[in-house]
């Protein structure tokens, strides 16, 4: 790995990239120029597709559960092999009049840093499919295999890459709970472990945050989230550029609908924030049959797509090596 002045060369790096989607063999992609070159990783999807499956085959991962505990456990022993530490932010608070055990999962490369970047997700998932029709549905839990558990496969597989190359840059993910857990309409009981750790920040802050949700499609579509623009419109799109380079036709460069979601947190907090999400799943506004399970009993294994895992993993892998120490 080595430095380069990005200004002048990350295009003519990126445009003479050569990636294959179809192959998800594990190798390090060369991108030379005249003077110089860069390793590049190669998400692996099929590795990122099995962390997926092995999130869902928990269950419904609902703060006080059983299945919610096991997964916690999982995440932590995981992440443990390939991040410098590894640190569970607890709390509980009182939800609905029960009282929850919340628990962020922070995972660090590059501890002492000062620069540092911040890659999220949610690693819970829904209490109700109060999105389905069927009544007897309606009350109970969802998998969350896109909604939750594809973002965090995602990071995983990049904690995997980068413990095997580092980049030269801090990198802590960050996993939060509890950021389903709201009944319909009533945003403060959402986005609960990200307020959390907003307000109790247990790190040095980052120059920015990146925060994956409902990244697994397998006819996945990533607009502008307007917030992200807003927030930080220089990163937003140098991340759809590469993906653009890349070839990565999910990455549409127009603003799509706006959503809440855990980056509204962070962004109140002063950290500039970006969401890659699959807006038109929210609200079952595609016209797509398949893709209207957002919050029902149908989030499940079958919609989610290595195409789409390896695309944003792909692009988040090539921003990582290239490009994420010169942007602030
Ligand atoms: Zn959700």
């Amino acid at each position: 790995m080595i430095r380069i002045n990005i200004t002048c060369i990350v295009l003519p790096i990126l445009s003479s990239m050569i990636f294959s989607c179809t192959n998800y063999s594990e190798k390090k992609t060369e991108v030379n120029n005249d003077k110089e070159s860069i390793l590049v990783p190669e998400f692996n999807a099929d590795t990122a597709y099995s962390y997926i499956a092995n999130q869902v085959q928990f269950g419904p991962r609902i703060p006080n559960s059983q299945s919610h505990k096991n997964c916690k456990a999982y995440l932590s022993k995981t992440l443990k092999q390939f991040a410098d530490t590894v640190y569970d932010q607890q709390f509980n608070q009182n939800v609905y009049g029960k009282d929850l055990l919340f628990t962020n999962i922070i995972a660090s490369f590059n501890s002492t840093k000062k620069e540092r970047i911040v890659l999220c997700a949610h690693w819970d998932s829904r209490p109700y499919a109060d999105e389905d029709k069927d009544i007897s549905l309606a009350v109970l839990p969802i998998l969350g295999a896109n909604d939750g558990a594809s973002g965090v496969s995602i990071l995983i597989e990049l904690a995997r890459q980068i413990s095997l190359n580092n980049p030269d840059v801090g990198i802590d993910f960050i996993l939060f709970d509890g950021e389903d857990y709201g009944k319909s309409h009533d945003r403060y009981n959402y986005f609960i472990g990200s307020r959390f750790i907003a307000e109790h920040y247990p790190l040095q802050k980052p120059k920015y945050a990146i925060l994956l949700d409902l990244v697994g499609d397998k006819d996945a579509q990533f607009r502008f989230d307007p917030l992200s623009l807003s927030s930080h419109e220089p990163l937003l799109r140098s991340i759809w550029d590469i993906a653009k380079e890349l070839g990565f036709s999910q990455f549409k460069s127009e603003t799509g609908n706006g959503v809440a979601d855990d980056h509204e947190m962070l962004i109140n907090a002063g950290i500039k924030s970006i969401n890659i999400i699959d807006v038109q799943l929210v609200g079952n506004i595609d016209e797509n049959p398949r893709r209207k399970y957002w919050h029902t009993s149908k989030d499940n294994m079958d919609n989610i797509g290595k195409e789409t895992l390896y695309a944003v993993g792909q692009t988040l892998l090539t921003f990582i090596y290239t490009k994420s120490m010169y942007i602030y």
